[in-house]
Formats: C-alpha cells, sequence, structure tokens
C-alpha cells in the first residue's frame, strides 16, 4: 500500500468494529463450518494489512487473495505482526514466475491448481506444497473443466510434492432469487459433488471442500460444505440488494466516504455547470463543490446522479451530483435561493457514502445508492476508490 497523503481534504473511514460484528454474522449465516476472509484488491479497498489484521484477531486462521503478488506480500505481513498461525491462499498464479511460485511454497502459501500445467510448476519446485484443485463448475473461469477434472486430480494424487488440501469451486449465480438463478446454482453442487467424488476415487483424503462466497453461504446452505469463503459480507454489503438490503442481512457498512464541501456559491438560473455544460441552473441556484473525481475512483458515470447527504449546521441535505464528475472534484446541487443565507458552509461534511443508521452519518447514502446510480454494483464502488484518498481507522 501507498503512503498516506496528509492534508487530503477527503477521507474513507473505515469502522473495524463493524467489520469485526460482520464476521460474527457470517459465522451465525454458517456457523458450523470453516470461514476463509477474502482480502483480495486491498481489502475491497479498505486496507489489507488493517483488515488481515482485525480478521486474524477474529479468529481467521485462513486469508484469501487473489493476485500471488498480493498473497506473497500478505504473508510477510502476517509473519511479521506475529500472525504466523494465518494461512494464506491465492488462485491467480503467474504462467512462467518460477521464482515467485518457489517464494510462496516457501512461505507456506495455498495455491490454486486449475490444469496440469501449474501443478507440474508447482512441483518442479521439489518442496512440500499446499494446493487446491479448482474444478470449473459452471462459472466458466478458472479451474478444469469437469470432464477434466478427474485427470487433473489423478495427475495431483501421484504428485510428490504437492499435497491437496483442498477441492474448491466458485457459484456464478448464488445472489439471484429467481428460479432459473436457483436451478444454475444447484446445477454447479451437482457438478462439485461429482468432482469431490472423483477426487476421492483417485484416493485423495483429507482436503476441504469449498464453494460459497457470501450469497451462496446467506442463500444455499448446501453450498456450505467444509469451507466458506467471506468476501462483501464482511464488508457489510449484500451481495445482491435487489435481494436483500445489507441492513436486513443484519450487516453493517464498514466504509464511509467523506470529503469536505470545499466551495459554496450562488449561480443565476441558466448557469451551466462542468465539461459540455450538461447541466444548466433551473433557478438561482446554490452549488457545493466536492473535492473528489474520477482520479479517486468516483465513477464518471454518476454525473447527473450519484448521491450525497451535506451535514450543515442545520440539519442533512440530501442531494446529487450535477453536470460531469471531473479528474480531482464534482458539483453538488444545494438547491434554489430563497433569502440571502447559504443552505451549506465550505468546510461542511459531505458523505457519499456510508451507513445510514450509524451515529454520525444518520441517513446517508449507501455504496448500493451509487451502484445503481452508475450502472453497477456495490463490490466495484467500494473497490475502485483509489489509493490516493487516506483511510482511517477506528
Ligand atoms: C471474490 C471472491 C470471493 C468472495 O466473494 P463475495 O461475493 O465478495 O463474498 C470468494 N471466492 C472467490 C474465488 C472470489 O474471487
Amino acid at each position: 500500500m501507498s503512503e498516506q497523503l496528509a492534508h487530503y481534504p477527503a477521507v474513507a473511514e473505515v469502522d473495524v468494529a463493524a467489520l469485526v460484528a460482520n464476521a460474527a454474522r457470517m459465522r451465525h449465516f454458517a456457523p458450523e463450518v470453516r470461514h476463509l476472509g477474502i482480502v483480495k484488491a486491498d481489502a475491497y479497498g479498505h486496507g489489507r494489512h488493517q483488515v488481515a489484521r482485525a480478521l486474524a484477531l477474529a479468529g481467521y486462521d485462513i486469508l484469501g487473495i487473489a493476485q500471488l503478488a498480493e498473497a506473497l506480500e500478505l504473508s510477510d505481513f502476517l509473519k511479521r505482526e506475529g500472525f504466523s498461525q494465518v494461512s494464506v491462499f491465492s488462485w491467480i498464479l503467474p504462467v512462467a514466475d518460477e521464482a515467485a511460485i518457489r517464494q510462496a511454497i516457501e512461505a507456506g502459501i495455498e495455491l490454486s491448481v486449475s490444469n496440469l500445467d501449474q501443478l507440474h510448476l508447482i512441483e518442479r519446485q521439489g518442496l512440500p506444497a499446499r494446493i487446491h484443485l479448482k474444478v470449473d463448475t459452471g462459472m466458466g473461469r478458472a479451474g478444469a473443466i469437469s470432464t477434466e477434472f478427474p485427470a487433473l486430480a489423478l495427475a495431483a494424487s501421484k504428485a510428490k510434492h504437492a499435497n491437496v488440501v483442498g477441492v474448491w469451486s466458485h457459484l456464478a449465480r448464488a445472489d439471484e432469487a429467481g428460479e432459473e438463478g436457483k436451478q444454475a446454482t444447484r446445477l454447479q453442487i451437482k457438478i462439485f459433488n461429482e468432482a469431490v467424488q472423483a477426487a476421492a476415487n483417485v484416493g485423495l483424503t483429507g482436503f476441504a471442500r469449498h464453494l460459497a462466497a457470501t450469497s451462496g453461504q446467506i442463500w444455499h446452505e448446501d453450498a456450505h460444505f467444509d469451507m466458506v469463503r467471506d468476501g462483501i459480507g464482511l464488508y457489510g454489503l449484500s451481495p445482491d440488494p435487489h435481494h436483500s438490503a445489507s441492513l436486513d442481512l443484519g450487516l453493517q457498512p464498514v466504509m464511509t466516504l467523506k470529503a469536505d464541501l470545499v466551495q459554496v456559491k450562488r449561480v443565476p438560473r441558466g448557469q451551466t455547470v462542468s465539461y459540455g455544460g450538461t447541466w444548466v441552473a433551473p433557478t438561482d441556484r446554490w452549488l457545493g463543490l466536492v473535492p473528489l473525481g474520477y482520479g479517486d475512483g468516483i465513477p464518471r458515470h454518476a454525473a447527473g446522479k450519484g448521491p450525497v447527504s451535506v451535514y450543515t449546521r442545520a440539519g442533512r441535505i440530501d442531494t446529487r451530483v450535477v453536470g460531469r464528475v471531473c479528474m480531482d472534484q464534482f458539483v453538488i446541487d444545494l438547491g434554489p435561493v430563497a433569502g440571502s443565507q447559504p443552505p451549506a458552509l465550505a468546510g461542511d461534511t459531505v458523505v457519499l457514502f456510508g451507513n445510514p443508521k450509524a451515529e454520525n452519518t444518520p441517513g446517508c447514502p449507501l455504496a448500493d445508492d451509487w451502484a445503481q446510480a452508475c450502472g453497477t454494483i456495490n463490490y466495484e464502488i467500494i473497490t475502485r476508490l483509489g489509493a490516493r484518498v487516506p483511510r482511517a481507522y477506528s
């Protein structure tokens, strides 16, 4: 992670207590099984070191991170911090960087294996390695397709150095409330069971079976197997707000994105705002300037739509972005001019998204609302937040 900037006019507050409460909530959804904490992409933008430390203290003994380069760094961090009991699992391996593979094996990082090339690459290092065989049960992403999985399992069963500690897959439609999605998940579970059987048939034993991420965990009890992988739920958001809202699931949003209002000004009716003049003040208007832009990961798609809450001395103003989002700033509408007093002042706090139930940000938008406004998902809204926005932990 990069060094944090001092004096930045915006901050992403990360509520560590909420993260820990969400971890307990995930245990409630799948009480009988082991939980792996997902900290990929810098812990969905929350900061992987702080999140990993909190999860280790909350009892997680395995963390998952996609990129091997991040896994190597995380593994070092955990050892440095005295959390050597916490394993790291990684599932995007470099194709030809044998040094990285070797280093990962030496560090005890558990590696996903989707094909014979990867198995051979690991086996060639001649060191005891812990591997999870991946079967593609319908996601069509990584993994051996089901017809090729038995051959992979057979080869792994004969490996001298690689030890199969997991058989795993990933669900593509576990968040869907509709019958079609449920059927697709049932089919994936069936194919997964067949792969597990194929592994047993070649003599593999004692491996952990894992299939479910947050949505599978909440909505498909028969996908829990031996271990589940906790992702978006840890960060307090619903895998699918159209299915169930985070607050209804008992999850608390962990990240609150705040900025200082840096300017408030009065403009005449007809004033156009930002590049392209796409928004025109319909009356004499108060505008506010927010010092965040697409350079911070605020989607440009939020033009004219991104919701914000401004906390003023007189109360909360719920409003939105007007005109285009710029690289470092955007403009919000603070309403029609009525009298000479501005409705908000420079220095007031603007909240883009956070926890609307939190004491200091009541009624603020959710990351879900930004996702809706920008035609994306809450995962992307939190994860894309730029590294230059300081994170503050409490
Ligand atoms: C991201 C990811 C998860 C976690 O998914 P959520 O929907 O955030 O819970 C689990 N497993 C894999 C392989 C992933 O890539």
